[in-house]
């Protein structure tokens, strides 16, 4: 009789923000159901009382590739494992690095091939708006302002068309200590089409310890604290704010 390896599992997981409640329930499961989980430190002490009995592998924020490369093998050589990202993985996660690795290293072997799950995860700009009320009504863009992967010219032509187009836009990374001069320069960008008064959120550390929520204004954006733990909820030229909620109509209230 032959021996049929056992195939692995690569699941690739959401955290959500960060509060328990927030991480959907089949993220839980499959994390208990792993016997390797990897993942950025800050994350895995999130979920440290998941990992009591289970092999973790911690790694810096800046070793992605080593993460998923070490995900992928593991579930070839059968091994049921996790690799997890803050939010939802497929949203500037590890989604599409873990995925890439994965076809490229397929083999035709399907029996003995690992299968693989995306689990999603409540992202930073579904955790801001709850906060800062309902900014994300209408039409809205997600725009990274970390230009270590991609060119600030493609992040500044993308700024420049949905700051025309009247989106509202969510901004993740929006600074850190080495990338300050970015958020100034999306700021200017967006104020080519948008009303120095145009609204904005910033939601630092939603649903963890720390959390801030503010208001201001787009002219009185760089006034403010702004890091990489915040995300920058820009509005659209009909967004208001209303009892200290940032709501962006969707047009039902001009019919009533
Ligand atoms: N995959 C994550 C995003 C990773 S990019 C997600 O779906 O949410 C990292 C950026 O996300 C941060 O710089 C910040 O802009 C934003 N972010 C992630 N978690 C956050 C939180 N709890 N509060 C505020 N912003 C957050």
């Amino acid at each position: 009789m032959t021996h049929t390896p056992h195939p692995g599992h690569l699941a690739i997981v959401g955290l959500g923000p960060g509060m328990r409640d927030l991480m959907a329930p089949r993220a839980i499961q499959v994390i208990q159901e792993s016997d390797l989980v990897i993942g950025y430190r800050v994350y895995l002490e999130q979920i440290s009382d998941l990992l009591t009995d289970k092999e973790i592998h911690v790694s810096e924020l800046t070793h992605e590739v080593e993460r998923a490369t070490l995900a992928v093998q593991s579930a070839h050589a059968g091994r049921r494992v996790c690799i997890v990202s803050s939010g939802d993985a497929g949203i500037y996660g590890m989604a599409g690095l873990v995925l890439d690795l994965f076809s490229h290293s397929s083999d035709t072997d399907t029996i003995t091939e690992p299968s693989v799950e995306v689990v999603p995860g409540i992202s930073a700009l579904n955790a801001a708006a709850a906060l800062l009320g309902a900014p994300l009504m209408h039409d809205f863009a997600a725009i990274s302002l970390s230009d270590l992967l991609t060119p600030w010219a493609t992040i500044a032509k993308r700024l420049a068309a949905v700051a025309e187009a009247d989106f509202v836009v969510v901004l993740y990374n929006p600074s850190s200590r080495k990338r300050q001069w970015q958020l100034g320069e999306a700021q200017r960008l967006l104020l080519v089409h948008r009303a120095e008064t145009t609204p904005v959120g910033l939601v630092r550390n939603a649903y963890r310890e720390g959390q801030k929520v503010q208001l201001t204004t787009l002219s009185h954006l760089l006034e403010h604290d702004v890091d990489m733990f915040t995300t920058v909820v820009i509005g659209n030229s009909c967004t208001r704010i209303q009892q200290a909620r940032m709501i962006t109509p969707r047009g039902y209230e001009s019919r009533a």
